[in-house]
């Protein structure tokens, strides 16, 4: 079984519709909604949700498009040095929660 591929787009400042084209290039426009692929409480992730944690840790700000499921992240708004660090650092607790290898 192979994971789950997110597909992850930059989300613009106050975009809220997804801009991804369709076969015929058309937009989507499905709304971006804020994604928790995490909780604590939870036992069970889909592929999707194991992906993302992967990608992107447990508590980072992920919108997904309603309609075709493209993942947005937004783009941090300051650039600059002196702003918040924006480093997503992956955590071993994956191993805690995943101590069991899915089979390969
Ligand atoms: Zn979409």
């Amino acid at each position: 079984m192979s994971t789950a591929t997110l597909k992850v787009k930059e989300k613009k400042p106050g975009q809220r519709a997804c801009d991804e084209k369709d076969a015929k290039g058309e937009l989507c426009v499905g709304h971006l909604k804020r994604w928790y692929y995490y909780h604590p409480l939870r036992l069970a992730f889909s592929e999707e949700e194991e992906a993302a944690l992967k990608e992107f840790g447990k508590n980072a700000e992920v919108y997904r498009c309603e309609r075709c499921h493209t993942i947005y992240r937004p783009v941090s708004a300051d650039n600059s040095t002196a702003g918040q660090k924006f480093q997503v650092r992956p955590v071993t607790l994956w191993g805690d929660f995943f101590g069991k290898k899915p089979k390969s």
